[in-house]
């Protein structure tokens, strides 16, 4: 009878370690068990499989290497003749050089270059060359660059586009002894061990590393003071689960270094389903690195998966980020995944929109659905994005760049409004998106009168009429905010709108009416630049 080795879910690394491990021999063609808690697998599995490790980075990660980028650098340069070769030579040579620097192409540089540092007067056949020098290493090279290095002295992953260097050390990673241990260990006599396993609790006879070779965590003693480092050298682990935390960097997400893992551990068949969700995300349309976010990710994987499991409960999913050396967690309760639900359209209306400031001579880029995002992780509201937005639509300064409309900031509101009053059910939806746009529509009303009188409003008195009210909201002082409606009501000689008074009822009240009653005064005649749904369907 085959042996078979069960794994069961635990804290969130863990359960990154064994989606990897799942994700490599399925990738692998091998039949995994998934139970509810915990996955099946033979020990046959473990025959090759430090081959089957590296081929699932190597297979599922090259679109995004750099082997990737210059080999079709070197396939357009090839094609061209030397005429137009010339015209697209030096930013494309330039990219190619740059990468042949890099640690994984150093040997195939040398060997080309002869120690030259650059090449110069690239013809035809010296591309051609290139390109079959790497051909013939791809394997070898894919695999170091999906490697990477880890750093000791310096504590760095020294590769930045690299996975498995973000994770582990990888001076420490041994796959093929580490499989010989589980097989070793299965078949010892386990009846006079004496210690237990920290994470599983199986019975192991003897020290060794620890879990030191993780990084970034409690385990990483590389980081840690040297008390602190007696004090992990306590914590054992058995082979078994050292092997299942080898495969964390396969249950990531790593995509320009930003790696992500959603724990939505409701069951093992949710939590790979929502991981593999969010790599086909990260993987499906390629971005270029300034347009790769992984709160894209999340959002598209969080959403499709909620579309699939609608009969389901939502639960809190513990989402872990990777970026910048560190791993960042957040929480995304049931109740912020039901408003991320309700208001999926109107997020995703903000993909692409974005302000920059010029910072002395440099441009500022700042993606606002990243900000919402951030904002929804974090539990914060988004009175201080609108509030931004609407300053910087209204200030019409050089060193502002804008690419959004008051639609957009309306989208806002509504996303806004559905995270402070919850959405509970279809018709608090509804109230919640009429109370906003009826507040809209009542600046947008007023607007409309001034402009009557004066076509030039929009520069003068709209202007500071919107300077006064986001002033009096930014400081929730809802006496100002009520006097600059009235002196406005009493100018174009109307009553005041019954509902605007609703705002004074609380400073969170004040705070949805009053800035959903500036977005329409400066709601401009919708026939704007950008017309992908900027939230005007809901007139009505
Ligand atoms: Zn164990």
């Amino acid at each position: 009878m085959t042996e078979k080795i069960r794994i069961y879910l635990s804290d969130w690394q863990y359960n990154a370690g064994v989606v990897g491990l799942y994700n490599i021999l399925d990738h692998a063609g091998d039949e995994v068990r998934i139970g509810d808690q915990y996955i099946e697998i033979d020990i046959e599995m473990l025959e090759n499989f430090e081959e089957k490790y590296f081929n699932y980075f190597i297979e599922t990660y090259e679109k995004v290497t750099d082997y990737h980028k210059i080999m079709n650098k070197l396939n357009i340069l090839i094609n061209l003749d030397d005429e137009q070769r010339l015209k697209i030579y030096e930013k494309n040579l330039n990219d190619i050089n740059k990468i042949l620097k890099r640690p994984p192409y150093e040997e195939i540089r040398k060997r080309i270059f002869d120690n030259q540092s650059n090449f110069k007067n690239v013809n035809k056949a010296i591309l051609e060359k290139i390109k079959k020098e790497l051909e013939k290493e791809r394997n070898k090279i894919l695999k170091k660059e999906c490697i990477g290095h880890y750093n000791q002295r310096k504590r760095t992953s020294r590769e930045p586009n690299a996975i498995i260097d973000k994770y582990i050390n990888t001076n420490m990673l041994h796959i093929k002894k580490t499989c010989n241990e589980v097989k070793e260990y299965l078949e010892k006599d386990k009846s006079n061990f004496e210690l237990d396993c920290f994470i599983c609790g199986n019975k192991i006879n003897n020290f060794g590393k620890g879990l030191s070779f993780l990084l970034n965590t409690f385990f990483d003693t590389n980081r840690k003071l040297s008390h602190i480092w007696n004090f992990s050298i306590d914590i054992e682990i058995c082979p078994i689960c050292k092997f299942v935390y080898y495969c964390v960097p396969a249950g990531f997400v790593t995509v320009y270094g930003k790696g992500l893992f959603i724990n939505s551990n409701r069951s093992l068949q949710d939590l790979i389903k929502t991981n593999t969700t969010a790599r086909m995300e990260a993987l499906g349309i390629l971005r270029s690195e300034n347009e790769f976010s992984t709160y894209k990710i999340l959002m598209n994987a969080i959403n499709k998966q909620s579309r699939q499991n609608l009969h389901h409960e939502l639960q809190d999913v513990q989402v872990i980020r990777y970026d910048d050396g560190k791993y960042r967690f957040n929480i995304l309760s049931k109740d912020v995944l039901k408003v991320i639900r309700e208001s999926e359209e109107e997020i995703s209306s903000l993909m692409n929109i974005y302000y920059k400031i010029k910072q002395k001579t440099k441009w500022e880029y700042f993606n606002v659905y990243d900000n919402l995002m951030a904002n929804i992780l974090n539990n914060y509201n988004m009175f201080t994005l609108i509030h931004k937005l609407l300053i910087f639509k209204i200030a019409e300064s050089d060193m502002i760049v804008t690419n959004y409309h008051m639609g957009h900031v309306m989208n806002l509101n509504i996303i806004n409004i559905n995270y402070l009053k919850g959405v509970e059910n279809m018709d608090k939806v509804k109230e919640n998106r009429e109370l906003v746009s009826k507040a809209r529509k009542y600046g947008y009303y007023l607007r409309q009168k001034y402009l009557d009188r004066d076509p030039e409003a929009d520069k003068n008195r709209i202007r500071g009429i919107s300077y006064r009210l986001l002033n009096a909201l930014k400081t929730r002082n809802s006496e100002m905010f009520m006097h600059n409606i009235i002196t406005s009501y009493m100018y174009i000689g109307e009553i005041i709108p019954k509902n605007i008074t609703l705002a004074l009822e609380n400073e969170e009240m004040l705070g949805i009416i009053g800035y959903a009653f500036v977005t329409g005064l400066n709601g401009g005649d919708y026939k704007d630049e950008n017309n992908d749904n900027g939230g005007e369907n809901d007139e009505n």
